[in-house]
């Protein structure tokens, strides 16, 4: 990349997304679900390059895991698995609704909380 296209980049893009071209992941990955911090690895080989990458979250079950070419999704009670060879509609399609459980799951544990709060006699500070 030459000088001049750099000066470019750095016009255009937002000062994050300039860092983040050039590192990625340079901060916290925060989880879908409920906010917290998630365990980011990933495991390169030297002759297939990146083979194993895996997104966590402590507080909850949120798990993305791609291990030579089969991904692996949970939140909740819920979790599918699907493969290198597995057609793009499909991979779509899953994905789509490793989304909708991810908001799913966000709604439950607010309900939850909410539920806890309540049995607690707790009441918002107003
Ligand atoms: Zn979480």
């Amino acid at each position: 990349m030459n000088n001049r296209w750099r000066q470019i980049k750095k016009l255009t893009m937002p000062a994050w997304e300039y860092y983040e071209f050039y590192y990625p992941d340079p901060k916290p990955q925060l989880c879908p679900v409920c906010r917290g911090k998630l365990d980011v690895s990933s495991y390169h080989e030297e002759y297939h390059g990146c083979v194993e990458t895996y997104k966590g979250c402590k507080g909850c079950s949120y798990t993305r895991h791609w291990s030579y070419g089969t991904t692996y999704l949970e939140v909740g009670k819920w979790s599918t698995k699907y493969f290198y060879s597995t057609p793009d509609k499909e991979v779509e399609r899953i994905e789509d609704a490793f989304a909708r459980e991810i908001v799913k799951e966000r709604n439950r544990r607010k309900m939850e909380r909410q539920k806890y709060y309540r049995k607690r006699g707790w009441r918002k500070a107003k």
